[in-house]
């Protein structure tokens, strides 16, 4: 059972080299004294009542909510969290391979066979989370952690922005990346499933071909690519890539796709 307590984090746990960082949080490695195991501690700096710095508590508690209710092996797991006055202390399951992100950077795009199978743990876990009526909204390859290069096996991360759908109109005017940011997010629409099913065809264009579908010189011309639905299968690109994929991707690049939820591939 994990549940929050007052222990100081600092008696039970070593802190060793940082492993990432956030807007508001620094990633580390930490041992668990009393079992020798390993974690990932998130120490997410809260929001002072005067100051801006920070993260809204409200926003941190939320994330810990989230993180509590999922439990699916293609997502990360919760182990404990510490409230420690001005930061907020998530430990997590540590996952060792690096981001999906860096992958797709070291290879220059994926062969389609590798892309199907990272898509489909990526389908599981948001299917998953939409089961629960939860959207992720942050879903691009950096959220995307490897935990076995050689088993290709991928944990979900990020729920900073994640939420409850309880109607569509307690959600509106999240902003996630910009690349990767819905229709609907850039004209200030509720949000739904469907938001994050735009994100995974970017993710998926993003795997197979290495270049980003709406990207822009600015992010203003990005947000204009992407209110258009602008995007082409370039053959610089795609030239060798089946229909099916490219079916897949275009399936998903929709407009107002509202509750849009086609988890197979
Ligand atoms: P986040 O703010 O949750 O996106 O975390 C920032 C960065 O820390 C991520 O992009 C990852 O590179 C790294 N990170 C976060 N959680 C973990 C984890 N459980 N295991 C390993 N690295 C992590």
């Amino acid at each position: 059972m994990i549940k929050s307590h007052d222990s100081p984090f600092h008696h039970l746990f070593d802190t060793f080299e940082v492993i990432g960082s956030g807007k508001f949080a620094t990633v580390r490695r930490c041992v668990e004294r009393q079992t020798g195991n390993e974690f990932a501690a998130k120490f997410i700096r809260k929001r002072s009542s005067t100051g801006r710095m920070g993260q809204a508590l409200e926003d941190i508690n939320r994330e810990i909510d989230l993180l509590r209710e999922i439990d699916n092996n293609y997502i990360i797991k919760l182990h404990d969290v510490f409230d420690c006055g001005n930061e907020m202390i998530i430990v997590l399951e540590l996952v060792k391979g690096g981001e999906l992100f860096e992958l797709i950077s070291e290879k220059g795009c994926l062969a389609e066979e590798e892309a199907v199978h990272y898509m489909k743990q990526i389908l599981m876990a948001i299917k998953h989370l939409h089961d629960r009526n939860i959207v992720h909204l942050d879903l691009k390859p950096e959220n995307i952690l490897l935990s076995d290069k050689t088993a290709k096996r991928i944990k979900l991360i990020d729920f900073g922005i994640s939420r409850k759908i309880v109607n569509d109109l307690d959600v509106k005017g999240l902003y996630g990346t910009p690349e990767f940011v819905a229709p609907e997010i850039i004209n200030y629409e509720s949000v739904n499933t469907g938001t994050d099913m735009w994100a995974i065809g970017c993710m998926a264009y993003i795997l197979l071909s290495g270049a980003s579908p709406f990207l822009g010189d600015t992010k203003q011309q990005t947000f204009v690519n992407i209110t258009a639905a602008d995007y082409h299968f370039d053959d610089q690109y795609f030239a060798n890539i089946s229909n099916a994929a490219k079916d897949f991707i275009s399936g998903l690049l929709v407009k107002n796709s509202k509750y849009f939820t086609n988890y197979s591939i």
